[in-house]
């Protein structure tokens, strides 16, 4: 047994979820790295896999495990060798849906989660706007009631999914005077008028994802479609992010193992000055440095998702996590890139590409600096 959190069963279902990665996705990368796109059969297959709906109950379709089955998951997914792909995944399964599971009528879970957890209908979550990334509540997307029906105007940017999505997951303003306590959320279907795709953003990795900018222009939303209460939808957005950054900090502790791991064999393989680059001391010691830094964050990582596990609302311990494990991947990462020399700064190896990739984990679901001011607000300072 490699740790006290996980039971025979969940090492089982790692074999189960490495097994896919390898076979299923890792063969496809390189082709959609260069296509910067990725086919939709990826939902589905994932889907009937049971991998989107592994904490989830039963009634929507889910599996109702235990969040480790989660943690699992997510340390597999960069077995995937695409980034892109697994963000795509995070966000259909972790980001979008969960507060269709919290907040939504039971005819809502079953127009809307039933089919994302199978991967028949994609899903995105629309919360940044472009002058509206780290300080949420300045949104100016407005949800205006008329009749049976809400107005949505404005434009979301960043989108994860946002160019291929059947269904957002998305958060306006229904009192533009109230801040925080002005915000609602919607199911906001992408066939409906009023909606269309701006651009999609180039970046600098996760290349298969669609990052969308987003325009809502006079588009009406039937008052069905409101998630939750109306005016209550910052706090689902707040609590929601716990589970976004949790993911995302186990994520970045698989790639960084991942690429670790690559690495601990090219050292020993690769010959310079005549013997392996794993025979110089400073390779070792610079091998082990990186083995505490992942370590001390994997074990954090775990400890937060066992307090998750009980309460959805850890912020404290999850923004110290998501600070240690997306800082702790790119550092590891970076030497890595290193240690394989030019063969790490070529494409071939894969090793600049995660670099590319985990680049994102410091910024995306919360900055580091957002971070640092969550955990001081939740210290009293
Ligand atoms: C590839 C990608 C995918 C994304 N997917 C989604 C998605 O699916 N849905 C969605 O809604 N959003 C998504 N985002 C948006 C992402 O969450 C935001 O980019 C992030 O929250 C930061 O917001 P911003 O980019 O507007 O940066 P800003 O808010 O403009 O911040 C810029 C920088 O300022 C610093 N900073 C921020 N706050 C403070 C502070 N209080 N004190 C000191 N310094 C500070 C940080 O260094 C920060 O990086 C995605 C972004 C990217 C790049």
């Amino acid at each position: 047994m490699k740790n006290p959190w996980f039971k025979e069963e969940h090492e089982i279902f790692r074999k189960t979820v490495r097994s896919f990665m390898e076979k299923e996705l890792a063969p496809h990368a390189a082709e959609w790295e260069a296509n910067r796109d990725f086919p939709n059969w990826v939902f589905k297959r994932a889907g009937e896999m049971g991998f989107l709906g592994i904490t989830y109950p039963e009634e929507v379709g889910g599996s109702g495990c235990d969040f480790f089955y989660k943690v699992v998951f997510c340390e597999e997914l960069p077995r995937s060798q695409c980034g892109g792909v697994n963000m795509a995944l995070l966000v259909q399964a972790d980001m979008a849906s969960p507060p269709i599971h919290i907040l939504g009528t039971k005819e809502q879970q079953q127009e809307y989660l039933v089919p994302i957890l199978k991967g028949d209908m994609i899903c995105a979550l629309g919360i940044t706007e472009p002058n509206a990334g780290s300080d949420v509540a300045a949104m100016k997307t407005t949800a205006r009631k008329e009749g049976d029906h809400y107005v949505i105007n404005g434009t979301k940017t960043f989108i994860t999914n946002g160019a291929r999505a059947d269904v957002i997951t998305l958060a306006a303003k229904t009192a533009p005077d109230q801040g925080y306590n002005g915000i609602s959320l919607f199911l906001v279907d992408t066939n409906l008028p009023g909606f269309s795709v701006s651009r999609k953003i180039d970046k600098m990795g996760m290349h298969p994802s669609d990052t969308a900018e987003l325009a809502f222009e006079d588009m009406r939303v039937p008052q069905e479609k409101l998630l939750g209460e109306e005016n209550t939808g910052f706090v689902e957005v707040m609590v929601n992010f716990q589970g976004e950054r949790l993911v995302a900090s186990i994520m970045s502790v698989g790639g960084a193992a991942l690429v670790l791991e690559k690495t601990i064999r090219y050292v020993q393989e690769r010959e310079i000055f005549g013997r392996p680059l794993a025979k110089f001391q400073v390779t070792r010691h610079k091998i082990v440095d990186m083995l505490c830094q992942l370590e001390a964050a994997r074990q954090y990582v775990y400890y937060c998702s066992w307090l998750y596990d009980q309460d959805r609302n850890p912020a404290h311990e999850v923004s110290i996590a998501k600070i240690l494990a997306t800082e702790m991947s790119v550092k590891v990462i970076d030497q890595c890139l290193q240690l394989h020399g030019g063969y790490g700064y070529a494409a071939e190896y894969g090793i600049e590409r995660a670099y590319r990739d985990a680049r994102l984990g410091p910024i995306g679901g919360g900055a580091t600096e957002v971070m640092k001011e969550v955990v001081g607000r939740t210290m009293g300072l």
